[in-house]
């Protein structure tokens, strides 16, 4: 049980130096240590739909404190958020106390693959061929048009592939369309992508303080298991200058259209010279969390420093960085620990199927290095994890 607790003063005696945090999970954990080294102050809010239920609680310990969402976004300094999927009215209240950032649009381009697509077509930003599904009619359609092999995705609230189906043949295609003859596609319309053969997947994370300045942190290389990032590469190996300077260009069409401030996390997929956009995310991102390792300033922080209308700290890469995600496992031993240049991060969760439970960092000066670190790494894991660095082996 949560309980309550009564430092309400301490988080709001200095409105100057609180940000308020919309959702309460690890990343607005680790913004919280991002912001404490600055000397700032984070509230979380438990975003939940009902409004009677929502709370302001401590990003670490998650207890409730006794301060209303109200006062809260009264004394902070500014509003941003950890997740997209929010309800859209909590966003309206952020929105007007003229606080939040980044800001009601970017949340929605985010949080709605409709909205997503038509703002990377309005930009003429390169993206997966795909089609509007509101019916069982329009998925024929999109076959006929995109086929044969489709992925179809739910417009809101999926991420880490869920609510996707994936069609990679005509059996598979009229399973689906059987499956879906009875979806409420008014409630939920869904978006039909064409399968791209790409050669891999990169990710850009940007920064945008509020004076409109861009930094880039270089591009991550990123390796899914069932629709999920189970293990990220920085900076991503083989990069041109030309390539990190396209999806920069990219990015920062996105952050001045949106008049953006904060970290945004850009997905590509990489065929050749040529990137095409997956998904943006207007928050700090799970690829970007080698960064706490990796570059002088980590994405948590200057994410805290652009909300907070702070100079923005350096993004270069120090280090090369292999991040590991820790799913569905339980805390592991302390031999981990020992290896060094090993750095574990735990979000203290209760373990669960599929659930991103903490992170590893593993540092090194160069590939070489970086390569006998996950070999060693590699034997100290459980097996599904172990599977995943397996990728990375040579
Ligand atoms: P998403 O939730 O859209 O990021 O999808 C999860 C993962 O599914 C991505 O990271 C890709 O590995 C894969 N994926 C998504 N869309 C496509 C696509 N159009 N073509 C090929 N793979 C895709």
């Amino acid at each position: 049980m949560t309980q309550q607790f009564d430092g309400n003063a301490a988080f709001l005696n200095n409105g100057n130096d609180l940000i308020v945090v919309l959702g309460h999970g690890q990343l607005a954990r680790m913004m919280y240590l991002g912001a404490s080294q600055l000397g700032l102050n984070i509230i979380a809010v438990d975003a939940a739909k009902d409004p009677a239920q929502r709370a302001c609680v401590n990003p670490v310990c998650k207890s409730i404190l006794n301060v209303s969402v109200e006062q809260a976004f009264e004394h902070c300094v500014a509003i941003t958020s950890e997740f997209e999927h929010l309800p859209k009215d909590l966003v309206a209240q952020a929105e007007s106390t003229g606080k939040f950032k980044p800001n009601a649009k970017a949340i929605a381009a985010g949080a709605d693959r409709i909205v997503e697509k038509q703002l990377l077509e309005s930009l003429n930003i390169p993206n997966c061929a795909h089609q509007i599904v509101r019916s069982v009619e329009d998925l024929k359609s999109a076959y006929q048009t995109l086929g044969p092999k489709l992925i179809l995705k739910t417009s809101r609230d999926g991420y880490d592939g869920y609510g996707q189906w994936r069609m990679f043949n005509q059996a598979e295609f009229k399973q689906v369309c059987g499956e879906l003859e009875t979806f409420d596609f008014e409630h939920m319309p869904l978006v039909a992508e064409q399968c791209v053969q790409f050669e891999r997947e990169i990710s850009l994370l940007g920064v945008t303080d509020s004076q409109g300045n861009h930094q880039y942190y270089p591009l991550t290389e990123n390796h899914h298991g069932a629709g999920q990032l189970v293990l990220s590469l920085a900076p991503a190996p083989n990069v041109t200058a030309e390539l990190q300077e396209k999806a920069q260009a990219i990015h920062q069409k996105m952050a001045t259209e949106l008049n953006y401030t904060g970290v945004l996390a850009v997905e590509l997929f990489q065929i050749g010279d040529e990137l095409l956009v997956n998904e943006i995310a207007p928050r700090v991102h799970n690829s970007g969390h080698w960064t706490q390792q990796g570059a002088a300033a980590s994405q948590f922080e200057n994410h805290i420093r652009a909300v907070a209308g702070l100079p923005l700290g350096d993004t270069q890469a120090q280090h090369l960085v292999a991040m590991v995600n820790y799913v569905g496992e339980a805390k592991p031993s302390s031999d981990l620990l020992a290896l060094k240049n090993t750095h574990l991060h735990w979000y203290d969760k209760e373990v669960r199927a599929k659930r991103k439970m903490g992170h590893i960092n593993l540092v090194a000066n160069s590939e070489s290095e970086l390569q006998a670190l996950i070999d060693q790494v590699h034997k100290l894991l459980p097996e599904s994890l172990a599977n995943n660095l397996a990728k990375i082996k040579q």
